[in-house]
């Protein structure tokens, strides 16, 4: 079926509208229109190549949030009408380790995710959420349950929400310990809303001065600005855990620094270019960890999706059309999101 979409014809082309084939759906799968999407860096850094390997054209967007308008005969977990999302995978092997135990998006034998990943339907590749519906096979798409009024704001919990969530709760934050979120910005500002309602002593860093305030009614219970070299050292050692959604490349020591002997600096920004190679002996001598992590599994994904709901918690947001992408990737850049861009999807149409 023809579907409006917007997408990249070339690293350095803009977002323009184009028509993408989306397959009916089969037996096992859930036909989505999408209301919202939201707009992840990850978007950015696929259409303009930045990883390497992006495939056009590019229709990116995998904060995808809508309602189901047809099922296939052997679905059983949704009908239509349902509010559904649909995050950043929406296939797996089903059988390698890693899936069995629930952890789809370390597939061993490779995820697929919701742009940009292989696919039978043509061209090959998946196009994402900057469309007017997508078909999902039903294991991957997941239930909302805010109300919705809060459908946009919901959105961002689909990669922002998730991807904070499934390493604080691998970490196992929570009352008495003191986590750090480094970077408030769709990630940034997920990760200290949750830290916060896991009952973590919560500080954010920040490069923005402008932020200061924000943070701390995001649920932030210190703020520091990362430039300001005395904010930092009053926190030398200090940390159980923390957390950096930075998107550029930096100085990594700064937080490692912060770490409490056994603490762990864990890394989910993924910059175009690398991090300077970190100092070992800050590691060493208190045995200190640099780790990473990847979005979250589909069953841990519903999980936080419930506990939002249940906790009433929701992203920051701006709603814009969708002709005014190249703007929201241009202020991205600059840090200027307060702190989600989501795209009203109804404005594809237009
Ligand atoms: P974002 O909204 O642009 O936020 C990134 C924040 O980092 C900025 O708002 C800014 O916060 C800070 N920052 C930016 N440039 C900086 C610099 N040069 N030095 C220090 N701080 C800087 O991006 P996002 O959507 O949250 O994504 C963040 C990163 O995570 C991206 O690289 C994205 O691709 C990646 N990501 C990874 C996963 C995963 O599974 N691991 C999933 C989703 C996204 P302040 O103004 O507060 O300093
Ligand atoms: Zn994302
Ligand atoms: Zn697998």
């Amino acid at each position: 079926m023809t579907t409006k979409a917007y997408g990249a014809h070339a690293a350095d082309k803009p977002l323009e509208p184009i028509a993408i084939h989306r397959r009916e759906p089969g037996a096992r799968d859930v036909q989505i229109e999408i209301a919202y999407c939201g707009v992840c860096h990850s978007d950015l850094h696929t259409v303009r190549s930045e990883w390497g390997g992006t495939l056009y054209p590019c229709v990116p967007g995998h904060e995808i949030v809508g309602h189901v308008s047809a099922v296939g005969a052997e679905v059983t977990k949704f009908k239509e009408g349902d509010t559904v999302g649909v995050g950043c995978l929406v296939d797996s092997c089903r059988t390698c380790p890693s899936c069995g135990e629930g952890l789809e998006q370390y597939c061993e034998v490779g995820m697929v995710g919701t742009y940009n990943g292989p696919t039978q339907d043509p061209p090959g590749h998946t196009f994402g959420g900057y469309s007017e519906r997508i078909v999902v096979d039903e294991d991957f798409v997941l239930a909302i349950r805010h109300p919705e009024e809060q459908l946009a704001a919901a959105a961002p919990l689909l990669c922002a929400g998730i991807t904070t969530w499934s390493p604080l709760r691998h970490w196992n934050v929570g009352p008495g310990e003191k986590v750090g979120i480094v970077g408030i910005g769709g990630l940034g500002h997920m990760g200290v809303k949750l830290a916060h309602a896991m009952g973590a002593h919560t500080v954010a860093f920040t490069t923005s001065e402008s932020k200061r305030e924000d943070a701390l009614k995001l649920g932030a219970d210190e703020v520091v600005v990362s430039r300001n070299a005395e904010e930092m050292r009053a926190h030398a050692g200090s940390f159980d855990f923390i957390l950096d959604t930075v998107a550029a490349s930096h100085n990594l020591d700064a937080f490692t620094s912060l770490l409490k002997r056994d603490g762990t600096l864990c890394l989910v920004g993924v910059p175009e270019d690398p991090h300077p190679s970190p100092d070992i002996s800050a590691l060493i001598f208190r045995r200190r960890s640099i780790a990473g992590s990847l979005i979250g599994g589909i069953a841990e994904t519903q999980e936080m999706l419930d506990f939002c709901a249940e906790h009433g918690i929701v992203s920051d947001i701006e709603t814009i059309r969708i002709q005014q992408i190249d703007e929201a990737y241009e202020r991205m850049l600059r840090s200027d999101v307060k702190y989600r861009f989501v795209i009203d999807n109804s404005t594809l149409r237009s």
